[in-house]
């Protein structure tokens, strides 16, 4: 099978193991004669799955006993409202940042739940920056920041010092890079961006800053407290979503882990950057040290150019470079899973354009 090079923003690349072992496990899982999609969730084997799946995120992130892992269906989307339900005092107000077309949509959901404060916003410039001057004080029940901004292209380099809570949307960047996690108090993550198939989320909640909002008689479903104690399982988790996650997580631990992952995504970055840079052909979106490196958006100067770029890198085996509609021009995603080599065809196209 000849594979194109997916550049997607998501449903993402994901590593071809993942591919060939859990299309394996949907024909017969570990050897027990019964597929992964047709065995209890409550089956000795499924539940290893679901404790290796919560066990080996914590490793990675390098967290303790004080964070919890939860796998949850309803997108990064639900987490949008989960947030602000489970964190947001009656009464009380959140502090948020708007840097793109996710952000945006956290705040709008969070003001449906309660008081919210945008405290730094890059909309007036087409959110092409990152913004930082601002502070946040202990009169804010909890920080909502995006670290990435997957339509946009722009990725929070640094994290605000703030005076409460941190959340994080890290959907399109998760375990892409270092970080001191422990300066986290809640990141949320649909999986189809860096580390899975879509159809679940990762939660990861240091657990004492739960039931503090005097909310009372919580939808079950919407209450984090409710699916930490039934470890994951309240309802029957999304099994396949989990079970490919936990291979994708294996497999980035078995190659050296987020430090080597984050090499070989600086790496491919770098490469496509600089041709950004050097060809007068083209042009990033977004300003310089903001630029990420999961999202690369990028123009054609001319765009009497178009015709001849598209059906240049659509004969190159290109896949999913088209940019975000409300954006336009292009992007390509450099997930985890993505190769080097498959970013050098990129280049070699875009140097070919006269
Ligand atoms: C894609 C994306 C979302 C939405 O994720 P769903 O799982 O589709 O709900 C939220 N935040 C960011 C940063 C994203 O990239």
């Amino acid at each position: 099978m000849i594979k194109k090079h997916n550049f997607s923003a998501g449903p993402c690349i994901l590593p071809n193991e993942v591919y060939e072992k859990s299309a394996a496990a949907i024909l017969d899982f570990n050897g027990i004669g019964l597929s992964l999609l047709e065995i209890s969730h409550r089956s000795k084997d499924f539940v290893a799955v679901m404790d290796e799946a919560r066990a080996i995120v914590k490793r990675l992130m390098n967290l303790g006993d004080d964070y919890e892992v939860l796998y949850l269906g309803g997108g990064a989307s639900l987490q949008f409202a989960m947030v602000p339900y489970n964190l947001l005092k009656v009464n009380g107000k959140a502090a948020y940042t708007d840097t793109g077309t996710w952000a945006a949509g956290a705040i709008k959901e969070a003001k449906k739940v309660g008081n919210v404060d945008v405290v730094g916003s890059s909309k007036d410039k087409n959110y092409s920056y990152i913004p930082k001057d601002f502070t946040v004080g202990s009169e804010y029940d909890y920080f909502h920041c995006t670290s990435n901004n997957t339509i946009f292209g722009t990725q929070m380099k640094e994290f605000p010092e703030v005076d409460t809570l941190m959340v994080c949307d890290m959907s399109s960047d998760i375990f892409s890079r270092q970080l001191d996690f422990s300066k986290f108090d809640l990141i949320y993550a649909g999986a189809q961006k860096n580390m899975g198939p879509a159809g679940v989320t990762l939660v990861v909640i240091k657990k004492e800053i739960l039931g503090k909002t005097g909310r009372e008689n919580m939808f079950s479903m919407l209450d984090y407290s409710q699916h930490i104690e039934k470890e994951s399982m309240y309802n029957t988790p999304p099994v396949f979503p989990v079970y490919a996650t936990l291979l994708t997580l294996q497999y980035l631990e078995k190659n050296g882990g987020i430090a080597a992952a984050e090499a070989r995504n600086i790496a491919k970055a770098e490469l496509l950057y600089n041709e950004i840079d050097r060809n007068p052909n083209f042009d990033s979106f977004c300003v310089k040290e903001d630029r990420s490196l999961m999202n690369v958006s990028f123009k054609l100067n001319d765009e009497s150019k178009k015709e001849e770029f598209d059906a240049a890198w659509k004969a190159a085996g290109i896949s999913g470079l088209n940019g975000h509609r409300s954006l336009g021009g292009y992007r390509a995603s450099l997930y985890n899973a993505m190769p080097i080599e498959s970013v050098q065809v990129l280049v070699d196209v875009m140097k070919s354009i006269n």
